[in-house]
């Protein structure tokens, strides 16, 4: 039952690959100020803005041909230096002159930089959520479509990946898309945890409704409703802003655990759910909690809310993610080997928007410097997502299981000792150690006596393809990696 990714998004792929470049070029940045010092680099540096990269060279831009020549001819060296320490691939630099306006400022870029992991929010969404609108006056058109967010274009039921955990929220999702306002369905309450795809199904309802035409839908967030509320109320113009959104036949409230103690707004969103439920349109609400979870809701919205269907999203499972992971590489166009994917599945099990930016960041990568993915790549470019999902399972730990598993003992993982009885477990121990820790090889190396890093690597591939070749030695690895990640 997974969906397609057509829509897999170039513009997500290539805010990605900036990110990426914003990543390095921040670093660069910090360097040239520590080795130029702050005035120089305010002068002449800061004005840099970071281009595309092509083959081995990578475009920056200056705003003014005087800045060009001056940084080229006192920095030109230094710049290509740095890029190519910081991105090996990468072997020369090439000065443009470009408006700033053009480009967005160093500063700027740098701070997308430090949120690039998280790069799965919603980018410029293009689609307004309010269809059609109702053109009397210039004026009212404007409101409206300022009554709602815009959908994102990625959120659709074809890009959604449905397995066990989320089967039954996506199946109402589309019953509702289909026949809106049905008894039964009518408020859809769809909750779970932080980036599993509520807002994604929410987004997906509105663009199929808006696909059928003559609907009108309008999606926000509780946030925003109740800041058009209080903004409403401030401008007086409470009494127009009901009857905004009561014309509308679908209206979805994401994230409403964020009305809890702002008593006036739910109160203002009990009367207008009430009058649409009465008018028989369609009301879509999303939480991070059942509606009886949901502390200090006042009782009679939590006793309307849940009337309807009430459908959450469980945390993802192993194979969900695998799925997950499988379409969206499958739509970039990239290709990676299922041992990475399987990697990842392992290692980010939080949510979907994490596991979503660990693999564009990849794509990113391979696409930018046109090198495939392997393991050791992705373990390097991911390596600060990885950190803060590490298990924190130790090289000890490992050492220690694994001895116990084969009744070897623990001092044969450090010793000289190279019989097969004592050779097969340690390099069982170095590829869990490899799979579950974010050590290098070298760094393995050391902890095993201090064997060098090839010998880790060899161990590595040779426990991969005893794995491939002997189903009883794969499942017992397969334990020991259960046990040593709980
Ligand atoms: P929530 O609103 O529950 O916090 P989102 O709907 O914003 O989560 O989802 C976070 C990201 O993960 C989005 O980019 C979304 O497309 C993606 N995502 C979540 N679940 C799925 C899924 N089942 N299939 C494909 N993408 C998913
Ligand atoms: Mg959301």
């Amino acid at each position: 039952m997974t969906g397609g990714l057509e829509g897999y998004d170039a513009v997500a792929e290539a805010n990605a690959q900036k990110s990426v470049l914003a990543i390095h070029w921040s670093r660069i940045c910090e360097r040239l100020k520590a080795e130029v010092g702050e005035v120089e680099y305010r002068t002449w540096l800061r004005q840099i803005t970071v281009g595309p990269v092509e083959e081995d060279e990578i475009t920056l831009y200056l705003p003014t041909r005087f800045l060009r020549d001056w940084v080229r001819g006192q920095y030109g060296d230094r710049l290509g230096a740095l890029w190519h320490a910081e991105v090996p691939a990468i072997r020369r630099v090439e000065l443009q002159v470009a408006r700033p306006s053009a480009q967005p400022a160093p500063d700027a870029v740098a701070q997308e930089a430090s949120a690039a992991p998280a790069a799965a929010a919603p980018s410029e969404p293009a689609v307004p959520a309010v269809a059609p609108v109702a053109a009397e006056s210039p004026r009212q058109a404007e409101v409206r479509s300022d009554l709602a967010a815009p959908l994102e274009p990625r959120f659709t039921f074809d890009t959604f990946v449905v397995g066990k955990p989320n089967e039954f929220a996506y199946a109402c999702a589309r019953r509702v898309a289909e026949r809106p306002s049905s008894p039964g369905f009518n408020p859809l309450f769809l909750y779970g945890g932080v980036g599993l795809g509520k807002t994604h199904l929410m987004h997906a309802i509105g663009a199929e409704l808006l696909r059928g035409g003559k609907v009108s839908v309008a999606y926000m967030s509780a946030e925003k409703f109740m800041y058009r509320f209080i903004g409403a109320i401030r401008s007086q113009s409470t009494l127009e802003f009901k009857d905004q959104l009561r014309s509308v036949d679908v209206l979805m409230i994401d994230d409403l655990q964020f009305l809890i103690g702002k008593d006036n707004t739910q109160d203002e969103f009990f009367h207008t759910f009430n009058a649409l439920v009465d008018a028989g349109r369609q009301i879509v609400v999303s939480a991070d909690k059942s509606p009886s979870d949901l502390s200090g809701l006042e009782d009679r919205l939590r006793t309307r809310l849940g009337c309807g269907m009430v459908a959450d999203i469980h945390a993802t499972t192993f194979e969900l993610r695998i799925s997950i992971l499988e379409a969206k590489a499958a739509a970039s166009g990239v290709v990676v080997p299922a041992k990475v994917l399987e990697f990842l599945a392992h290692k980010i099990t939080s949510n979907v928007r994490e596991l979503e930016g660990a693999l564009n960041r990849l794509i990113a990568h391979a696409n930018l410097f046109g090198r495939p993915v392997t393991l050791e790549a992705t373990q390097d470019v991911l390596h600060d997502i990885l950190k803060a999902h590490d298990r924190r399972v130790t090289i000890e730990e490992i050492q220690r299981k694994v001895a116990e598993h084969w009744n070897t003992r623990l001092t044969d993982m450090f010793s000289a000792r190279r019989g097969r009885a004592v050779a097969r477990p340690r390099q069982v121990a170095m590829y869990l150690a490899k799979q579950l820790t974010s050590r290098s090889y070298p760094e393995i190396g050391r902890k095993f006596g201090n064997r060098d890093h090839t010998t880790v690597m060899y161990g590595v591939t040779k426990v991969e393809q005893l794995m491939a070749q002997d189903p009883a030695f794969a499942e017992d690895v397969e334990l020991l990696r259960r046990m040593l990640e709980t």
